[in-house]
């Protein structure tokens, strides 16, 4: 296993953000919770530390909470391809896809490569101390740890309202994992009926405003930012430099691998963007589809799709096949859409470069999108709203915990209805002043429900339940 390095994070960076009356209740919230586990610490363990929505949260989160003081570790596990291909097709299933899962057949590759890993946990609690798993990937490392001594609980972060034959499937394989173990999920809907409502929470995630991923940017700089990754041009070479938040400079050196017909879009270019993991459920290439034939011809707007870099996220070996078909379907549209539709895989050689990417994009975007088929929350759609951008996404998941149709952003009904999708992107596009009556109201209701402090305090809730009444008081 690999311990992640969290750098401690002080809540009063976050004052100009929450103001001091949240930041104080912050500070509260971290007194109580060391002081109810006392010289025990809290172990995080997940997948992976970089890419997709997980890691990205656990970096915030976990920061915060050492910033307060608290004992907090984080470690991902290793596991080999083979292992990230059945516990990606365990989370499509958890999604209510069916993607021909074997549970009984991958229990035993399951079970050996997470038994591999139990030395090096075992090495890296005391009994007593708290130990929260990330995902399908960990669940079945919840007994052993019991049996040593630590209080477990597994926090599952995909899911879908729509239980159907195949969520059952999913939730059987995990169920002989998680007995006696607190579930947290991101809505009470995800859950399985034989959950015990007594030992489960409801946690929806949250986002940093002072990440590289949401701080603020001048809207120039955004834009040179995205010039010197070669995402938007004027002609001219660019040198961009920042500063990390250790305080270290940063350059923007490495490009964006991008697949479009001719130059990147010219730097006041009205942009599409929607910034999504390779993943079939994404549905980057609807994205594309909608765009060809239900907004290209109404407007100069260019869609740009942005992704990570398919070799550099370990648990996602789906990836670079879901490139492949979104890059053949781009071969097969009509040339003069070709110049306007630019898919581009962001370096992931430096998280914080990455990181300023989507920023850029997402700042720099007129309207921005999320078409998912399904979705466990959607962070990305949390991060346009903080900054501002009017937002069209599906009825899907946890974005409609996220937008109120009509007043913080635009719900599409039918995740597959391309036309409405398309129309909800020539009406902002084409009614700007209302566009950004969208994006604002939509920052402000971010603003309130989704940042890092409701979800600390949610966190010490679980850590008060763990740790019990008797050590808590
Ligand atoms: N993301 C990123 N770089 C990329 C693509 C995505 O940092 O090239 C981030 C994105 O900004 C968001 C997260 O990955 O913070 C995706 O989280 P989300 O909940 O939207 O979806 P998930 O990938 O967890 O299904």
């Amino acid at each position: 296993m690999q311990t992640v390095t969290v750098p401690a994070l002080g809540p009063e960076l976050l004052l100009e953000e929450l103001g001091e009356v949240r930041v104080r209740r912050l500070q509260q919230i971290g007194e109580i919770v060391q002081q109810a586990m006392g010289t025990h610490m809290q172990l995080h363990v997940n997948s992976t530390a970089a890419g997709g929505g997980v890691a990205e949260m656990l970096h915030t989160l976990l920061g915060y909470a050492r910033g307060a003081e608290l004992d907090i570790r984080w470690m991902t596990i290793d596991a080999p391809a083979e292992f990230y291909g059945f516990t990606k097709q365990l989370h499509h299933t958890l999604h209510g896809v069916d993607v021909g899962l074997d549970p009984e057949g991958g229990r035993e590759l399951y079970e050996g490569v997470l038994r591999a890993q139990r030395d090096d946990l075992l090495a890296s609690f005391q009994p007593g101390d708290i130990v929260i798993l990330h995902d399908p990937q960990t669940a079945g490392l919840a007994e052993v740890l019991v049996e040593a001594g630590a209080r477990v609980a597994w926090r599952c972060h995909v899911g879908t309202a729509h239980q159907n034959n195949n969520t059952e499937r999913a939730w059987a394989f995990l169920r002989p994992y998680l007995k006696g173990i607190p579930i947290i999920v991101s809505q009470r809907a995800y859950l399985p009926d034989w959950a015990d409502i007594a030992e489960t929470f409801e946690i929806p995630p949250s986002i940093d405003p002072l990440s590289p991923k949401n701080m603020d940017l001048d809207p120039a700089f955004a834009r040179e930012i995205l010039q010197a990754a070669g995402l938007l041009s004027d002609g001219t070479a660019h040198m961009v430099t920042f500063t990390r938040r250790d305080g270290s400079p940063g350059r923007i050196e490495h490009a964006a691998d991008v697949l479009q017909a001719g130059p990147p879009p010219p730097v006041d270019a009205q942009l599409i963007v929607q910034v999504s993991r390779w993943d079939p459920l994404k549905d980057m290439a609807g994205v594309m589809e909608a765009f060809a034939r239900y907004v290209y011809p109404h407007n100069d707007s260019h869609l740009v799709l942005a992704g990570p870099n398919v070799s550099a996220v370990a648990d996602d070996p789906e990836g670079a096949e879901v490139l492949q078909e979104c890059m053949a379907a781009w071969g097969e549209l009509p040339a003069a859409v070709r110049r306007r539709v630019h898919l581009a895989c962001l370096p992931m050689l430096d998280a914080d470069e990455n990181a300023l990417l989507v920023n850029a994009l997402q700042r720099v975007a007129s309207v921005v999108t999320q078409k998912s088929i399904e979705e466990g929350f959607g962070l990305t759609v949390a991060e346009a709203m903080l900054k501002a951008r009017p937002v069209v996404a599906t009825r899907v998941g946890g974005i409609p915990a996220q937008i109120v149709s009509g007043e913080t952003g635009i719900l599409i009904d039918d995740p597959h209805d391309l036309a409405a999708f398309g129309s909800a992107i020539c009406g902002l596009l084409a009614e700007p002043a209302w566009a950004e009556e969208l994006g604002r109201r939509g920052q402000q209701s971010v603003s309130e429900q989704f940042l890092p402090d409701r979800h600390l305090q949610q966190w010490a809730e679980l850590i008060l339940h763990l740790v019990g009444p008797a050590e808590s008081t």
